[in-house]
């Protein structure tokens, strides 16, 4: 009888040692560097009432209308969050998070979960690392947030990023918009894809979305937001661009940049990196002034951006970026007989408790195998723990790297690793 055996589902990935230490230090230098910025980490469920991502995230974009898993039980209706921004304005209305005054300044590190077709940089479980400013309306706001996503790219060494740019306005400038897109792709309904077709009066700005190769000539010649935002929109438009001028944040103003979550109003960006191929976003975010009251709480402004951590991980191996090289233990403990083994598991936490790393053989084998596996690990040290070196106190310390060995006593042991 043969036996089953179990893989991941389809888009979805292990992240196994050697891969790991990459993740842990990207980890490191987010918190580190939200910690600069002053932003607060949020953690919320993954898993959210399936009415709130429809409704903050929009019923018509691809999230919802297709890519959600959900599941129900009794009368819950359960989703796997998909993005962070709607979970982070719930547990903000949830927790009155407004009465702690100021403005909240929010950042959060999680997988996210879309049913879409898996490839290259496009993953059913994927990772995010996003923040939200919340209770600012002012260019400022938009520009901090904007600063924060790039500082990490530039703290990495990914250098060769673009800043897209654009503005989808306030509800006024995108109805006005809206009228116009159709208007222009009316007559040309019959050359859009079906895709395209169908957005055409559902959300003809989700047009200029569209990857499909016939509907980029038709897109070229559309009308622009730009001509049509309302002179509060323009204003705050400008605003953003002169700030991230002073900033020196370099950008390019994309009139067509629209992103796939409904939410967004006035400020949209996005930074790409030509490293990654077909989705070449690495993040993107905008202003969201309205999904706040949308999911029931109180009319607040708000900015924010999520990217990708898989993306960023494909655009540090194109670019020979190591974030943490895989460390190998100070120390391993090679040993001779089940008293020998016994000391090293007694020895071992004190010296941990220096800073040390510390590993031994945990399974019985030869002296030999167990140097070999010293070396595979690339052990810094080893020390050879038998009968003898326990009567005498005093045991080989081998330099793995220098190939040198010595004799040490068992106080001795941590100084002489330490200072090395
Ligand atoms: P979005 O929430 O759609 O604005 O996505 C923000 C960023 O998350 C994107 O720019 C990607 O870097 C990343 N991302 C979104 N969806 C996926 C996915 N299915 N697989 C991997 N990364 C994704």
């Amino acid at each position: 009888m043969s036996k089953s055996t179990f893989s991941t589902h389809h888009g979805m990935t292990d992240l196994l040692p050697g891969e790991i230490e990459q993740w842990q230090a990207l980890e490191a230098l987010i918190h580190e560097t939200a910690r600069r910025y002053h932003f607060q980490e949020i953690r919320t469920p993954v898993l959210e009432q399936t009415e709130l991502i429809a409704r903050g995230v929009g019923q018509l974009t691809d999230i919802v209308s297709k890519e959600m898993f959900t599941f129900d039980r009794g009368e819950d209706h359960y989703v796997l969050r998909p993005e962070g921004t709607a979970p982070v304005a719930r547990a903000f209305v949830q927790h009155h998070l407004a009465q702690r005054g100021g403005t909240q300044r929010l950042y959060y590190i999680g997988p996210f979960f879309r049913a879409e077709r898996p490839q290259k940089g496009r993953q059913r479980q994927f990772h995010q690392f996003g923040a939200e400013l919340i209770g600012a309306s002012g260019a400022i706001a938009d520009v901090e947030i904007i600063a924060f996503m790039t500082a990490i790219y530039r703290q990495i060494g990914i250098q060769n990023t673009s800043l897209k740019l654009n503005s989808v306005g306030d509800p006024s400038s995108r109805e006005a918009y809206r009228k116009a897109l159709h208007a222009y792709f009316k007559p040309l309904a019959g050359k859009l894809s079906d895709i395209s077709r169908n957005r055409l009066e559902t959300n003809p700005m989700r047009i200029l979305d569209s990857k499909e190769e016939q509907d980029q000539p038709l897109k070229a010649g559309a009308p622009k937001i730009t001509d049509y935002l309302s002179a509060t929109s323009l204003a705050h438009f400008e605003s953003v661009r002169e700030l991230l001028d002073q900033m020196d944040i370099p950008y390019d103003v994309d009139p067509f940049l629209v992103r796939g979550l409904d939410y967004y109003t006035e400020t949209a960006f996005e930074l790409t990196s030509p490293d990654l191929g077909s989705q070449d976003a690495l993040g993107g975010g905008g202003r969201y002034d309205l999904l706040i009251e949308e999911v029931g709480g109180p009319s607040t402004p708000a900015v924010g951006f999520a990217c990708g951590i898989e993306r960023l991980m494909i655009a540090c191996e194109a670019l020979g970026i190591s974030l943490a090289q895989p460390a190998g233990p100070d120390i391993y403990f090679v040993t001779r007989g089940e008293e020998a083994a016994r000391w090293a598991l007694k020895k071992m936490p004190e010296l941990r408790n220096t800073g040390l790393v510390c590993t031994m053989d945990y399974s019985g084998r030869s002296l030999k195998a167990q140097m070999k596996d010293a070396n595979r690990q690339q052990a810094r040290f080893t020390v050879i723990v038998g009968e003898q070196e326990l009567q005498e106190n005093l045991f080989t310390l081998r330099d793995m790297v220098k190939s040198e060995e010595s004799q040490v006593k068992s106080a001795e042991i941590a100084d002489r690793v330490a200072i090395t």
